[in-house]
């Protein structure tokens, strides 16, 4: 079917045909979509089974890795691209005058995540699969994911995203698989004989039903699985309210959480995290016993990864299975558990650690409260034998306190490895937030810095770079990214260079004529495209950004001979729908582009853009456009970043603060390659620490800073005055959390060095090629390939070709 264009094209209209019962001339893209879709799906169908066939052959260690979200973005290019037949289907369509393009907008783009975490879980799957890795991820089908974001006069409006509506070629339904879980009820002991025995009663049961949708790996025969459970009733009794019932069940996979980093606390998210860990460790338990019978030897053969605390509760749910199901004691089933499960940390923010009301918890999970309540008396005694009388030490490390059950503590104790997501994140773990249990266990806190897959930041979403990649050096970078590093021996090649600025002129060509459709903004090819991308949050300090902007524009009015190299900002930002202060800077980014973009002289030297709906697809529009990437976070805070990576593999040029992976990106490139400004971590931990910050006086000695935060409430933005005076209390008043004012003098000195180095244009586009070459480290596939050595201990299974 696949197998060249001719082949392609007359199964292609067969199967339109009988698919949507309509000849080629009344089809619609989106019945071609659905036709190539379920043809590509068909054909990964047998290399599915297989892979399944020979991992149960094989019986060898599997990891299942759990996360509340997956940020998938569009399927139907990628799988074409790793099963190497995307050129045919292109020549074929050409044929029939399609674009391949056309129809991948057909496609939703399934947006089960809110941002960097959701993503990261998805760039995990591309390389556990690519390298031939036994490893799944486990999640839920949210009926609609994250919402579509519409602006309207300046503000977010969120719409609810619908990525079901026309169905979802990829996944398989798997009612045969189905398991229930139980909610609410009480729990009834009693002794058979001399065991004591728990038995749930008076509960409320949910249906979970899996899909399944494949995960194709690059150019290899392994097709692994990402399955996504979905709530439906389980069984409706005589004396139940039915509507009722099904409305509740139904609702636990209605929607994904649009909250990034606060804890919601809400009972519907504790549903949420209980119904993904418990279908997910009943649907592992059963098919590790198809092949195995010794329940005690689970950790050989299964390694369980919680990306983040929300599937924490995988850790007391299998306790439940091993002791109350499987009747291991709890001294053997905590050995099982400790040694199955690991967990990743994503955030030293200390209100996005979660932590459940017992009042809350302990109705709607009876027995998996009673677990923990026992894991922590047993934790609390051996913290009393390490530490007699340190009783104030010993509460703060609890897992259940001041009627709160904390999900870190919970995930540290009942794992055997903790990892940080970049160097500087891991050491903060170590050292400061988490010391206290870093120094009763050591040996499990490692570090593992994040990575995104280039088969989808650099093959899928720039073919032009990829190309001149392939003509410069070869291909063996492409399975092997680490051989990136090849290019920089052609950095300095005049024609190395000019064609790299060849590919960024017709990608920002591309996203141009985006902005002009989408925006109605003209934008200049030659200015510098500055970007910021990423969830919006008062850390990530998009309001650096934008008071940067401010500046510059009060610079270009006072000053008719300041002369500046031209430069369009662009941004892309969901807010949380409660956060106000993030919606309030959404809001503060349009009034400044309406502010910019209509002065007569401003307008000729800088745009201000906002894209609407950031997102994976959009996203795949913008990096490879970008000449310079902002990653401004308050130093410690963004706990790694991806966004950075995808930014360096796509040669832009980073303006960014020593946090996070921005440190090791300078530390692969070098200093000089990289534009940093900024407090240090360190700096930043230590004015928290003593409380010596006053914002106050960098605004009374500041001039620019006075001028732009004057601005925000004086009518600048002639609208109503008030509407920006929560911004500005939040610098003055509640005295700047996040060092904006700190660092803006600093951040203007580095913004005038990118200005002036983008003029040496030989020079700034040898940076952005050693930005290239250097990119390798930071794919997926190292760091998955640092996860399955260092923490799952598990090895490539050989597919047979
Ligand atoms: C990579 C990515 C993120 C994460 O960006 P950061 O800059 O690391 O916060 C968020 N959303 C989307 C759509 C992404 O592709």
């Amino acid at each position: 079917m696949f197998s060249n264009k001719d082949s392609f094209k007359k199964s292609f209209l067969k199967r339109l045909e009988s698919m949507c019962g309509k000849g080629f001339e009344e089809s619609t893209r989106r019945d071609q979509y659905f036709t190539l879709g379920n043809m590509v799906r068909e054909y990964i169908s047998s290399k599915w089974i297989d892979t399944n066939e020979l991992y149960r052959a094989e019986n060898k260690k599997q990891v299942y890795y759990l996360s509340i979200e997956f940020l998938l973005g569009r399927l139907l290019c990628q799988n074409l691209l790793n099963l190497g037949i995307k050129e045919v289907v292109e020549e074929g369509l050409a044929e029939l005058n399609i674009q391949l393009n056309e129809i991948e907008e057909c496609e939703s783009d399934p947006a089960l995540g809110n941002g960097g975490l959701g993503r990261l879980a998805a760039c995990f799957l591309d390389s556990l699969a690519t390298l031939n890795l036994p490893g799944h991820g486990y999640g839920l089908r949210y009926k609609h994911g994250l919402f579509d974001q519409k602006i309207v006069d300046g503000y977010q409006v969120e719409l609810p995203e619908q990525w079901l509506r026309h169905g979802n070629v990829w996944e398989v339904r798997k009612p045969d698989q189905a398991v229930e879980v139980s909610f609410w009820g009480r729990i009834e002991s009693s002794y058979e004989g001399n065991s004591l025995i728990f038995k749930h009663v008076g509960e409320q049961k949910v249906l979970a039903v899996p899909y399944d949708m494949p995960v194709v790996g690059y150019q290899v025969d392994t097709v692994n699985t990402l399955r996504l459970w979905n709530a439906e009733p389980a069984s409706f009794g005589p004396n139940q309210d039915v509507l009722s019932y099904k409305r509740d069940t139904e609702a636990i996979t209605d929607f994904l959480y649009p909250d990034d980093t606060h804890d919601e606390g809400k009972i519907l998210r504790l549903k949420q995290q209980y119904f993904l860990v418990s279908s997910s460790l009943q649907s592992i338990i059963q098919s590790f016993k198809k092949e195995n019978s010794n329940i005690r030897e689970l950790h050989h053969y299964v390694a369980i990864h919680i990306n983040d605390t929300h599937p924490a509760l995988a850790i007391p749910e299998l306790m439940r299975i091993l002791v109350d199901i499987e009747g291991l004691t709890w001294n053997e089933a905590w050995h099982v558990t400790t040694n199955t499960v690991s967990y990743t940390n994503h955030t030293i923010l200390a209100e996005a650690l979660e932590k459940w009301p017992i009042y809350l918890f302990k109705p709607l999970l009876p027995r998996i409260y009673m677990i923990i309540e026992e894991i922590n008396e047993r934790f609390c005694a051996e913290l009393w034998d390490r530490y007699p009388g340190e009783w104030q030490r010993i509460e703060h490390m609890a897992i259940i306190a001041h009627g709160l059950v904390k999900m870190a503590h919970l995930a540290i104790v009942g794992s055997n490895s903790i990892n940080g997501v970049a160097k500087i994140h891991s050491d903060i773990l170590k050292n400061r937030e988490m010391k206290s249990f870093y120094d009763v266990y050591p040996e499990k806190f490692n570090n593992k810095t994040n990575g995104i897959t280039h088969r989808r930041w650099l093959l899928k979403a720039n073919p032009e770079l990829t190309n001149l990649i392939k003509e410069t050096i070869g291909e063996d970078w492409v399975k092997q990214p680490e051989k990136l590093i090849d290019l920089k021996r052609h950095v300095y090649h005049p024609s190395v260079k000019e064609q790299f600025a060849q590919v960024k002129r017709k990608r920002k060509e591309i996203l141009a004529k985006k902005i002009a459709e989408k925006n109605g903004i003209l934008v200049d090819i030659d200015s510098i495209f500055d970007v910021q991308v990423k969830r919006l949050h008062a850390y990530k300090r998009q309001l650096l950004n934008v008071l940067h902007i401010m500046y510059l524009y009060n610079r270009i009015k006072e000053d008719p001979n300041y002369v500046i190299q031209p430069r369009t900002f662009i941004f892309g930002a969901k807010a949380s729908p409660t956060y106000y202060y993030a919606k309030k800077v959404i809001k503060l980014i349009h009034s400044l582009a309406d502010k910019v973009n209509n002065d007569p002289r401003v307008s000729q030297v800088i745009k201000v853009v906002f894209m609407e709906n950031y997102r994976v697809s959009l996203a795949e529009d913008i990096f490879p456009a970008a000449d310079v990437s902002e990653q401004i976070s308050t130093a410690s805070k963004e706990a790694s970043g991806t966004g950075n990576m995808k930014f360096m593999m796509n040669g832009a040029l980073t303006v960014g603060t020593l946090d996070g992976a921005n440190i090791e990106i300078m530390e692969e490139i070098g200093k000089d390659n990289i534009f940093t400004f900024g407090l240090t971590a360190q700096e930043v931990l230590k004015y928290e620490e003593n409380g010596r910050y006053r914002s106050m006086e960098y605004y009374h000695h500041d001039l620019r800073i006075r001028q732009v935060i004057n601005q925000l409430t004086n009518g600048f933005f002639s609208e109503d005055e008030g509407e920006f005076e929560s911004i500005a209390d939040s610098l003055l008043v509640q005295n700047d959390q996040y060092f904006v004012l700190r660092d803006f003098a600093s951040y203007i000195d580095i913004q005038e060095k990118v200005g002036i180095a983008y003029q040496n244009r030989e020079k700034w586009l040898e940076q952005a090629l050693i930005n290239v070459s250097h990119s390798g480290f930071f794919s997926s596939d190292r760091t998955i390939s640092q996860y399955a050595d260092g923490i799952w201990n598990i090895e490539p299974l050989g597919v047979k070709m």
